[in-house]
């Protein structure tokens, strides 16, 4: 192509761009400033001139680790997160990020370089030959191929809009290896380019709808809203206040969405969750799903009086799909949410003052049937010491970022750990997946600037460890402390049958700290709540990369944390 285009115009001077360059600009264009990825063929050399055209290339260790930091770059920012890959392998490697940006409604596209098409399609045997489009096509909202360098502007338009318009998911970009050297007339290839306008345009929800949630709302004796990480993405954080304080209803933050109103809220129920769910009569889903974290909105769980649901939410095809929907209300939050509060009046009348005095008081309790465990200063510690100590790490430091994995480490800290700003809170997500650690520490890093505490269970850390050297190599303000207690779950099991250790733990008294002072960052041993409190100071103050291994006690865990009740059960009895 390159030869073709000189040959074409012998006589003139023309001046030529090439894939690689218009790859660059349309990002550019479009407002990309961050790419996170790793190099090789056929992609270093796209890699090297986008940082040269000045965006910021992220190198990581792992494909997947650059995809999971693409995915929540896009959660933060509301701007598809872009993570660049090689071919078969590396893609794949990609893909699990990619999927898991989809799953989670988060903004990513996975741009993958590949093998030329005629020898894939004729199966010749190219280096890392895969179909990755078609691979792709069924764990994205869109993917897309580009064969000719004039069609690269429309390309990358069509991703970023797929990605960011309606509910937000990941979206893959295919770019043959040939494509990077093709090249252009300058001008034409300047022409080519498209600026995206009003890529995720409001979507305003229709007035009946608005009514009738607002007829439902009215006949709430004992209202709740759920607000979920849709409703932390859409940055309409004041707008949803307002909602949630007129209404007067307790609310309940899904994981991820805590901090959009503060944890201290007097309407906050996440201390009252059980009974919230139980008792209401109303419920209003707020950027949340009724998927198995909320139990599908049926069973014990949601007790046995009648409930009625609104559900707010920019997906159609949400709507019932668990449970009835009283009130659907279609659109993005932001529109949605205005819209309720001009319904609702000036003359609105509060939630009902004995369903909130009920709600508080079982609050308290709970928080003052906590209160005493958070203070032990236990050593080995046990969860509750180590937790109560980052509790007040974050109380103190309202804007850091904090990342959050692990069984027991997981479902501990989100109850622990009081959260006071909107999207400050970003962990496992819709899958509960493990291994998005270091991956959200460096795009939260890198996206917010602000410190970032990474509480991480020690399997969990071990699916990105490695990543490590890149918080040391780009000098992030990253704290990661692992809560270390030998094994997945507990570190306790034993093997009876023969002389391997048991499948759930690992070598025991392991030194995570050292990890990273092998790459000059600060490693800390602590053993005890005190010496833990000191070293996270001390790493969220001088934001030097640090991790600080937490001795845990090995038999303080639960199995599978909060959602044992998941695991199959067999019907032979164990041999003794
Ligand atoms: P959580 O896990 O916190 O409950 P989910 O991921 O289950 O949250 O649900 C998020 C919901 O928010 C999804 O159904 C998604 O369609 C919706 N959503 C995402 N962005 C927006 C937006 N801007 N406006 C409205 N709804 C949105
Ligand atoms: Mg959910």
């Amino acid at each position: 192509m390159a030869e073709a285009a000189l040959k074409a115009a012998p006589d003139t001077e023309q001046e030529l761009t090439d894939g690689f360059h218009l790859i660059i600009d349309a990002l550019k264009l479009n407002g990309v400033k961050t790419i996170y990825g790793v190099p090789g063929i056929p992609i270093t050399d796209f890699g090297r001139m986008a940082q040269a055209e000045g965006i910021r290339v992220i190198s990581f260790r792992h494909e997947q680790n650059a995809g999971y930091a693409a995915s929540i770059a896009g959660f933060l920012t509301k701007q598809p997160g872009i993570c660049l890959t090689v071919s078969a392998p590396g893609f794949l490697n990609g893909l699990t990020a990619l999927a898991h940006a989809t799953t989670n409604c988060f903004p990513m596209i996975l741009i993958s370089g590949s093998s030329e098409r005629e020898v894939v399609d004729l199966q010749q045997g190219d280096y890392e030959e895969m179909d990755q489009l078609a691979v792709a096509k069924t764990m994205c909202k869109a993917a897309y191929r580009v064969l000719h360098a004039q069609d690269i502007g429309i390309a990358v338009a069509r991703a970023i809009r797929a990605a960011v318009s309606g509910r937000p998911g990941g979206v893959y970009l295919d770019l043959p290896a040939k494509l990077f050297g093709q090249a252009m007339n300058a001008d034409a290839g300047q022409k080519s380019l498209v600026k995206v306008i009003d890529a995720a345009p409001a979507q305003i929800p229709a007035p009946d709808a608005v009514r009738r949630a607002i007829d439902v709302l009215k006949s709430a004796k004992k209202p709740l809203i759920i607000i979920g990480k849709g409703a932390a993405y859409a940055q309409a954080d004041d707008a949803i206040k307002a909602f949630v304080e007129k209404s007067g209803a307790p609310f309940l933050p899904m994981s991820m969405a805590k901090g959009l109103l503060s944890d201290l809220h007097p309407q906050c129920a996440g201390a009252a969750r059980s009974t919230v769910l139980k008792d209401s009569d109303v419920v209003v889903m707020l950027g949340a799903r009724l998927n198995w974290l909320l139990s599908h909105g049926k069973g014990k769980n949601w007790g046995d009086a009648p409930k009625k649901f609104i559900q707010i939410d920019i997906e159609p095809k949400e709507m019932d799909s668990n449970v009835e929907i009283a009130a659907p209300v279609v659109g993005d939050i932001g529109s949605c949410v205005n819209a309720l509060l001009n319904a609702m009046g000036d003359k609105w009348t509060p939630a009902p003052s004995d369903w909130i005095g009920a709600v508080s008081k079982k609050r308290e309790e709970n928080i003052a049937k906590m209160a005493p465990r958070l203070m032990n200063n236990n050593s080995p510690m046990d969860y509750h010491g180590a937790l109560g100590v980052l509790r007040t790490v974050i109380k103190e430091r309202p804007d850091a970022i904090l990342v959050n994995e692990g069984a027991n480490t997981l479902d501990l800290a989100r109850g622990i750990i009081d959260m006071y700003k909107p999207r400050k809170r970003i962990d496992v997500g819709t899958w509960g997946i493990m291994g998005i650690g270091m991956g959200y520490s460096i795009a939260a890093a890198i996206e917010t600037g602000k410190p970032v505490l990474a509480v991480e269970g020690d399997s969990a850390f071990g699916f990105s460890g490695m990543e490590v050297e890149t918080i040391c190599r780009y000098n992030l303000p990253v704290c990661i402390v692992i809560f270390n207690n030998d094994g997945i779950y507990r570190g306790t099991d034993v093997n009876t049958a023969g002389s391997d250790p048991a499948t759930t733990v690992f070598v025991k008294g392991a030194r995570y700290d050292k990890m990273i002072e092998a790459f000059g960052g600060v490693g800390v041993n602590a053993t005890s709540p005190d010496e833990l409190k000191r070293a996270v100071n001390a790493a969220m103050d001088s934001g030097k990369p640090t991790l600080i291994n937490a001795v845990i006690d090995p038999a303080a865990g639960s199995e599978s944390g909060r959602i044992g009740n998941l695991n199959p059960q067999s019907v032979v009895k164990k041999k003794k």
